[in-house]
């Protein structure tokens, strides 16, 4: 018997069993026809994506003919350029909405929120400010729409180990615990003082909590005594009050 008399009627058979076969989005859907050359079937499939398309059945049997109508190739390159464009492939996402805002208030002073952030010295982790992936990979996904990006220390910078994920109550929290403190005549937040004068803040922490008043927390060198004899004693009728000030803020805005 000769492959030829008998190929047809096998085929054939093989075609019908063919039908409804599924190869990733591809469903085969009718036999057109067969290939004068070796006999090769060609059917007709639908993709997954509504497109209608005509091959060899070993074609897409066999993964060298893929598993699509090509939409497949389509949407790869899509995402890929959307990656290549954005580099991580983010943009749309709330943690990326954030970061961008974050640069915003800190450097683009017709920025709303500028004035309390970029304005009084609040600034970015460099590496955060120029690449959002690292940004990100600190601080993480958001938990939940009501989180946004908050420093731990409201007066410190976003950098490592001041920025966290906060709710709306978190963050009134945490700028309720704001105590600012007098030096040189100047009032600022305990933080910030210490940044300023170069000062271990939680040396200057420690000296507020035993009653020392701004001026003794920042200028007093550490080890030394607490009033050098020359000091005038203009401040010293305090010396038993709490001298830090505790000012509430609630008025500020969240950060966004
Ligand atoms: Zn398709």
């Amino acid at each position: 018997m000769s492959n030829s008399s008998r190929s047809p009627q096998f085929i054939d058979e093989k075609v019908v069993s063919f039908l409804g076969n599924r190869f990733g989005r591809l469903v085969v859907t009718a036999f057109i026809g067969k290939l004068a050359e070796r006999g090769r079937s060609i059917c007709e499939f639908k993709c997954d994506c509504g497109n209608v398309i005509y091959r060899r059945y070993s074609a897409i049997a066999t993964k060298s003919g893929g598993r699509s109508c090509g939409c497949i190739r389509i949407e790869r390159a899509r995402v890929a350029t959307i990656k290549a464009l954005t580099k991580h492939g983010m943009t749309a996402t709330p943690e990326h909405s954030s970061w961008a805002s974050m640069k915003g208030r800190c450097y683009n002073k017709n920025d709303h929120a500028w004035s309390r952030y970029g304005g009084r010295g609040i600034s970015i982790y460099p590496a955060w400010r120029s690449d959002f992936s690292a940004f990100y990979k600190h601080i993480g996904p958001r938990p939940t729409p009501e989180h946004s990006v908050d420093r731990i220390d409201n007066d410190g910078n976003y950098e490592p180990g001041n920025v966290r994920w906060a709710t709306p109550r978190q963050q009134a929290c945490n700028r309720r615990n704001s105590i600012y403190i007098e030096v040189n005549g100047e009032l600022a937040v305990v933080s910030r003082m210490a940044r300023k004068y170069g000062v271990p803040v939680q040396l200057v922490y420690k000296r507020l909590r035993r009653g020392w008043c701004g001026d003794d927390a920042i200028l007093v060198p550490n080890g030394a005594a607490r009033t050098p004899p020359s000091t005038p004693p203009s401040h010293r009728s305090s010396d038993n009050a709490p001298c830090p000030i505790p000012v509430s803020s609630d008025s500020k805005q969240t950060d966004e």
